[in-house]
């Protein structure tokens, strides 16, 4: 917007120098926007502008899809690790990482579930923001850090979705009906809190969906300062089904079908 001498352009010089129709007031009340000890620095840097028209600007301008080319630029200046808390989780669950582990985390939520709540919720809790009374009481909005489930131990995520006893039970529960629908899970925090299930595992989507649905549901009763219940967890797993099931569209649907398959008949029947 400015030229060689540092001077700010006429509306029109703008327009000719960078080939662009613009409104006449938008370019005035755009120029007026500017502080005025921007201008005064520019006014006295006196420095020689190269070439007023950036090289990306250019670019944009030959190609007939600039928004891709947009698009595609900052996807990859975003940095897709989150080092600070893979670091910590790392540390506090001894994992034992390869290659694929934290790509698996990341995404292992999106294969198994196309809820946006659930996906968030565990994105969140990847990430170490998802809210506990250890870190609202750090922040003064808690007055206890207590875990609201037993009232006993410091509430940490891997507290309230692993060591509590509470989830414990639950997850005792979860592991002998799992077990009667021929499915076995070792209690792994790795795959319970993070969703990472060894590829190897059978039944890799169910096992992580149902895991999510799991922590999901004992959040909300954390925030109720409720009892977990299991057969009120299974009614949680049965209408995620349910809503599944009523996809429009038959290859989601079919692939919904083949994902529930195994405690298809034991979520049917709540006394198996
Ligand atoms: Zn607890």
């Amino acid at each position: 917007m400015v030229d060689e001498q540092g001077k700010i352009l006429s509306h029109r010089d703008f327009c000719i120098t960078f080939d662009i129709d613009v409104n006449f007031l938008q370019y005035e009340a755009t120029i007026n926007a500017i502080p005025k000890a921007w201008l005064n620095t520019m006014k006295n840097a006196g420095e020689k502008v190269e070439d007023p028209m950036p090289s990306y600007f250019r670019q944009i301008r030959k190609i007939n899809k600039p928004s891709k080319m947009v698009y595609q630029t900052l996807r990859d200046n975003i940095t897709t690790t989150n080092l600070k808390s893979e670091g910590k989780w790392t540390q506090k669950l001894q994992l034992e990482v390869d290659e694929d582990f934290w790509q698996d985390v990341y995404t292992m939520p999106r294969i198994c579930t196309k809820e946006t709540r659930l996906i968030t919720f565990q994105y969140k809790i990847a990430t170490r923001i998802l809210p506990t009374n250890k870190l609202l009481y750090k922040c003064k909005l808690k007055e206890t850090q207590l875990c609201s489930l037993c009232e006993i131990y410091t509430e940490t995520l891997e507290h309230l979705f692993f060591e509590c006893t509470v989830t414990r039970s639950m997850l005792l529960e979860l592991k002998d009906w799992l077990l009667r629908c021929r499915i076995r899970i070792d209690l792994d925090p790795a795959a319970i809190i993070l969703g990472r299930i060894p590829r190897d595992q059978e039944h890799r989507d169910l096992i992580s969906h149902i895991y999510l649905i799991m922590k999901y549901y004992i959040y909300c009763c954390k925030l109720k300062y409720t009892a977990p219940i299991f057969r009120q967890f299974q009614q949680k797993l049965r209408l995620c089904y349910t809503l599944e099931n009523m996809n429009q569209d038959p290859f989601q649907r079919r692939r919904n079908r083949d994902k529930w398959e195994p405690i298809h008949d034991n979520l049917i029947d709540p006394e198996a």
